[in-house]
């Protein structure tokens, strides 16, 4: 990324930390497969082992209770597409990977901040004696929301319930504590927090089921066949570390959020009722479309997404935004901002004068002509 530009774009990725960058590239020099019995396997065993026992230290995990895939996507169908329990039950704001991973899963309603709705869920883990599977993500891709989690947790234990959380928008920004939690399952993903893109893992607490979804292979403990992605693990584990901190970007966030409501008379930011992550804004300027914005702002060099990002390159209505019952031709105006890592103070005065720019020049004037029609 180049300094000219600034990244707001944390939530679809975060760029690569430097220290991660050279782990990656000393594994890929080093080469070697960790099943291999000579000393090139073995040093690769031994990164794969460092880097496990780095991301189990994030999340308040055992070594063992890491499964590394290639990502959160792989992380949550593992969990929802491999589960034996016959009913699952997910939250109406959860990213796809979860609310697509399983067919005919239990969609739990959320109020108008996002968050889950506690008395519904225990309305619906009452309606049979099926023991269920509940997965409930802990911070929002989209508005940052926060979910609670332990809450949820208690509930669904209380009736013999599994619980999932995914997450990959949580680890590294805020503390996520697997045991804290009292999860059974945790997705999380390297490239959220500085490691590259094609790497997570599934945190499975000791002693729960996972029924592995491919074979062919021991790797991970008989959990996740296919010779491990050591380069990306590597670095996973790298940037595991250096997150471990937490974000300290909550004044940022909130100076941001300041401002922009200073600006558009109208805006609204999303799940301000509720506890948000540190790091996520999703903003509404009145009248002017996501994509007149992202363009905009990408113009004088912000980058920034459309508050229903998008997997294909193409803006679709937000789930997550109708789920919280925001009228659609609100969630057509809602950006999403997230910091990250190497956010500084520069990167948001930079966000907030091309915000006002564009205000002042598109959506007044556009406003101000159709008041006057
Ligand atoms: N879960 C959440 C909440 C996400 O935001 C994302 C990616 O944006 C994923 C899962 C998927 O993770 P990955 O890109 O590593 O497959």
């Amino acid at each position: 990324m180049s300094a000219a530009f600034t990244y707001l774009d944390h939530n679809a990725t975060s760029p690569l930390r430097p220290a991660a960058f050279d782990a990656m590239v000393e594994v890929l020099k080093a080469g070697g497969n960790p099943s291999s019995v000579h000393r090139t396997g073995r040093r690769a065993r031994a990164t794969v082992d460092a880097a496990r026992r780095q991301v189990a230290a994030l999340v308040g995990a055992l070594p063992t209770e890491v499964v590394f895939t290639s990502g959160g996507t792989e992380a949550n169908n593992l969990v929802l597409a491999g589960s034996r329990s016959r009913r699952v039950i997910v939250s109406a704001v959860e990213h796809d990977s979860v609310r697509l991973a399983r067919v005919g899963a239990e969609i739990a309603p959320v109020d108008g901040n996002g968050v889950v709705d506690l008395s519904a869920l225990e309305r619906l883990l009452a309606a049979s004696a099926e023991p269920a599977l509940v997965s409930v993500m802990f911070a929002n891709n989209e508005t940052g929301v926060l979910q609670p989690i332990a809450e949820v947790a208690r509930l669904a234990h209380a009736v013999g319930a599994l619980v999932h959380c995914d997450a990959v928008q949580g680890a590294g920004r805020a503390r996520v504590d697997l045991h804290g939690l009292g999860v059974d399952y945790l997705s999380l993903s390297a490239h959220k927090l500085g490691g590259s893109s094609g790497v997570g893992a599934l945190i499975v607490r000791g002693g729960v089921p996972l029924s592995p979804d491919r074979r062919g292979g021991g790797q991970e403990a008989n959990r996740r066949a296919g010779t491990e992605n050591v380069a990306g693990i590597a670095g996973f584990g790298v940037a595991a570390e250096a997150a471990n901190g937490g974000l300290d970007v909550v004044a940022l966030r909130d100076q941001l959020e300041t401002s922009l409501m200073e600006i558009a008379r109208g805006a609204r930011i999303f799940g301000t009722g509720a506890p948000r992550i540190c790091n996520t804004t999703c903003v509404s300027m009145p009248g002017v479309k996501a994509e007149t914005q992202v363009m905009a702002l990408d113009l004088a060099g912000v980058g920034v997404s459309a508050g229903a990002a998008c997997s294909s390159g193409k803006v679709q209505h937000s789930s997550v935004l109708t789920a919280m019952g925001v009228p659609p031709a609100e969630a057509e105006t809602a950006i999403r901002i997230s910091l990250g890592w190497n956010t500084r103070a520069a990167d948001i005065e930079r966000l907030i004068a091309a915000w006002r720019d564009l205000y002042i020049r598109v959506a007044h004037s556009d406003i101000g002509r159709a008041r006057a029609a």
